[in-house]
């Protein structure tokens, strides 16, 4: 993602509920674009997903969604670690201290370093499992 839009869904909710714009579900008492931006998550859909959103604080993606689901509830449930969550809600990233914004931006940036560590330790991982293989192939025929 474009990193400077990616620091406007990280700031605020108001640039989170506009990628919502063609929200496919109907609107509801309780899984509504507003809750799910209002619970850290952009509208992030794909082909096999048109529901799917995305935290932009943890980088959790959920799809499936009921019209009574209530997104934070969802979000808690599947997402332990997001710092997002740690924090009092409703959160308001201008009600915070110079700080706490720091502490909050400091273990928002180490999630998605682990998350990105992770991501490419499985990929090597695989990579590696390949190689193996083939190798063992040419070895034993
Ligand atoms: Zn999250």
């Amino acid at each position: 993602m474009e990193s400077q839009k990616s620091i406007n869904l990280l700031l605020s909710e108001t640039e989170r509920l506009k990628t919502f714009e063609s929200w496919p579900n109907e609107v509801d008492d309780n899984c509504t674009p507003e809750k799910l931006a209002q619970a850290g998550f952009y509208f992030l859909p794909c082909e096999e997903s048109p529901d799917n959103v995305c935290c932009i604080f943890c980088g959790k993606e959920l799809d499936g969604w009921a019209p009574d689901d209530d997104p934070l509830e969802e979000h808690r449930k599947h997402s332990k670690a997001c710092p997002f969550l740690a924090m009092p809600q409703p959160f308001a990233i201008e009600k915070l201290t110079i700080k706490q914004f720091v502490e909050f931006m400091k273990s928002v940036t180490c999630l998605a370093v682990e998350n990105q560590f992770n991501k490419k330790t499985k990929e090597f991982q695989e990579y590696a499992d390949s190689v193996e293989k083939a190798l063992r192939k040419h070895v034993l025929g």
